[in-house]
């Protein structure tokens, strides 16, 4: 059988023509287009206002290889969790966060993850593959469709902090962002929009040369190269002095501020040496820090620290004017929160 081809992979260009070289108009295409982004249909049964031939016409030409939510999880705190499944059977996660002011989706950027960050249960899933830039969107859809459905409210945020690493992926993460951004899409605001990266240093600078709209946040759990290195195996390629200086490359350059995402171990990184090498490294481009609860990972050989410790990080920051903040995680109990996205249900990966 002849496989078909996915009519999301094509350009509104591309779709258009199709339609004058079968002899009809270009803004039939225009429509199809609306449908597949704008409305965000995963069956040509549903674009009514196409005559019943031309639904045929691509129903016998071209899928729509969509994802599908595979399976919803609701947290008790009102955290949503979707195993979204791809065309290919494979299985990523993404979460739906509600607060009181915003609802944020979570997404991933791939399959699996290659980093291999200690304290991550995605690490422990070798990385499969890339997602396309439609399945990072639909991503997106399916948590802006809940909230509606669920919480009667809009979808305000976006933050790339599922599985994968985004910067790994960065083509079709632009790519997904330029859909969510454009109004042919979403048409949400890129300030709305937050990459979280291992902190690829190289890969900080082309976001700068490429002047991004959206926000960076990079995962950075110490600012010791001898930490860091070992519980972050990346740190040993691209050490904190190449990230740093990337990172003074992207404020140059787009005149954002960095967020950090910290977490603070029992016994890692939780001495006054860890705090005030924190706090030398903040000073260096502006930045805010988010101190964020370590959620388990089955295996058990990080603890988070005392409370006491979190508070002197806290003290530390304000009293060098860093704004500094404790985040609470949500989702725990449906291992949604940070770094527990695992597949609990692997198996169903092929
Ligand atoms: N690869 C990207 C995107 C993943 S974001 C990045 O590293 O930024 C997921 C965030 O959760 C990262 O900040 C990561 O360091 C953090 N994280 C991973 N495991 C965690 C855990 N067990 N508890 C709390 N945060 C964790």
């Amino acid at each position: 059988m002849e496989i078909k081809k996915d009519i999301r992979a094509f350009t509104k260009d591309q779709i258009k023509e199709h339609f004058v070289a079968i002899g009809d108009k270009a803004f039939r295409g225009q429509q199809v287009h609306e449908w597949l982004w704008k409305k965000g249909v995963v069956d040509f049964d549903d674009m009514t206002n196409l005559s019943l031939e031309i639904r045929n016409h691509l129903k016998a030409n071209f899928a729509i290889n969509h994802v599908r939510v595979d399976e919803m999880q609701k947290s008790s705190d009102g955290t949503i969790k979707n195993a979204v499944q791809l065309h290919d059977g494979k299985i990523v996660e993404s979460v739906l966060i509600p607060t009181e002011k915003r609802i944020t989706a979570c997404v991933s950027s791939q399959v699996g993850c290659s980093l291999d960050c200690h304290f991550c249960a995605t690490a422990q899933l070798k990385r499969m593959r890339n997602l396309n830039p439609d399945e990072i969107y639909d991503q997106v859809v399916a948590i802006k469709n809940e909230a509606e459905e669920y919480y009667q409210r809009p979808l305000t945020n976006i933050v790339f902090m599922g599985m994968g690493e985004p910067l790994m992926n960065y083509k079709n993460v632009l790519e997904a962002i330029d859909k969510i951004t454009s109004d042919e899409g979403l048409g949400m605001s890129p300030k709305r929009i937050t990459v979280s990266t291992v902190g690829l240093a190289k890969m900080i600078k082309k976001m700068a040369d490429d002047e991004v709209k959206f926000n960076l946040a990079v995962s950075l759990h110490s600012a010791r190269d001898s930490v860091r290195d070992s519980i972050m195996p990346i740190n040993l390629k691209n050490p904190l002095n190449q990230l740093l200086e990337s990172l003074e490359y992207w404020y140059i350059k787009t005149k954002k501020r960095v967020t950090y995402e910290y977490v603070v171990w029992k016994d890692i990184n939780d001495k006054k040496e860890d705090i005030d090498a924190l706090v030398k490294f903040c000073k260096r481009v502006p930045s805010k820090v988010n101190l964020i609860e370590y959620n388990p990972i089955d295996d058990g050989q990080f603890q988070q620290a005392d409370p006491v410790v979190l508070q002197n990080y806290i003290k530390a920051l304000t009293a060098n004017g860093i704004v500094a903040k404790v985040r609470i995680s949500r989702g725990k109990d449906i291992d949604a929160a940070c770094g527990q996205l695992a597949n609990k249900n692997e198996l169903s990966i092929s």
